[in-house]
């Protein structure tokens, strides 16, 4: 995939080829929606462009006053008409620096709590999709994962439970935001689902999955009790590897389709299994890796 494509491109590649073009004009934009930039309210723009909020994508003004996609929040936000009257940029009161403090704090928090509902919407989807392309989120910090670009998400849904972590598509596991200027992020802003959505609506994303893990040793000798922990881990995988490819679900490691591209063979079914396992001792001979003994 080109790195120039856009959100619509990886949507419609996500979907396939066939009809794309009709297929994003509906889901995409809507059926009465030209495809281009919806506006949003003055609000959105200075709240996206202020230090900190980088995690979030603009929310579309018309989402916002839609009254149905703000069901149930007037009982979480206190002056909840006020805050989304400032939010949608018709705030006319003439308040006190106290409470227009407070205002904003649940314009705040107004806005993140409907930002969790937008991002899982096709068009939300599509920004937020932007944003992960562009490493607005930052980087794994995982050394075998090459900086493999994270996404945010919430441990939950209700507010005041956690703050936002990071996601890694790679080695599937969860950080904490390097800035503290997003470690204060409530996680219900973007939720505990928005990450797996994702990646379901845009698989062409999903990175490879990679069997590369680092290896301690001393002096060059793998340390006995990690390595027959690798070991037994190895074992589990392939058997793993072997269930999942009875119940017909095919899972590709980066190693897999790197050995292939080298020896340009194709191979399908059971013949993958035991390739693999060859490949696996061949990798490992090469590395010189030296067996210890259980
Ligand atoms: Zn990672």
């Amino acid at each position: 995939m080109a790195e120039s494509s856009t959100s619509e491109d990886l949507f419609a590649q996500a979907r396939g080829n066939e009809s794309n073009e009709r297929f994003y004009n509906l889901c995409f934009w809507g059926r009465n929606h030209p495809p281009f930039p919806m506006p949003c309210s003055q609000y959105t723009t200075q709240f996206i462009s202020s230090r900190g909020n980088e995690y979030f994508c603009e929310i579309d003004e018309e989402y916002l006053t839609d009254r149905f996609n703000l069901t149930g929040l007037n009982t979480e936000v206190p002056y909840y008409q006020y805050a989304l009257d400032l939010v949608t940029d018709v705030f006319d009161l003439d308040a006190d620096d106290d409470l227009r403090e407070q205002i904003e704090k649940s314009a705040r928090h107004l806005y993140g709590l409907v930002h969790a509902r937008y991002i899982v919407t096709t068009r939300g989807l599509g920004k937020m999709a932007e944003k992960y392309k562009n490493g607005d989120f930052g980087k794994c910090p995982r050394v075998l994962c090459e900086g493999q670009h994270l996404l945010p998400m919430g441990l939950h849904d209700i507010a005041n439970q956690s703050t936002v972590r990071l996601y890694c598509a790679k080695c599937e596991d969860i950080y904490n935001p390097k800035s503290s200027r997003h470690s204060s992020i409530d996680g219900a802003y973007f939720g505990s689902s928005f990450h797996s959505i994702f990646f379901q609506v845009f698989p062409n994303l999903v990175p490879p999955k990679s069997t590369r893990r680092y290896e301690p040793r001393i002096y060059g000798f793998r340390v006995h009790a990690s390595a027959a922990l690798a070991r037994w881990q190895d074992r589990y995988r392939e058997q793993m590897r072997s269930r999942l490819n009875e119940a017909g679900v095919e899972v590709k490691y980066a190693e897999d389709s790197e050995v292939e591209d080298d020896d340009e063979e194709d191979s399908e079914g059971e013949d993958q299994v035991s390739e693999v396992k060859e490949e696996k001792v061949l990798g490992d001979a090469a590395s010189g890796r030296m067996d210890l003994g259980n």
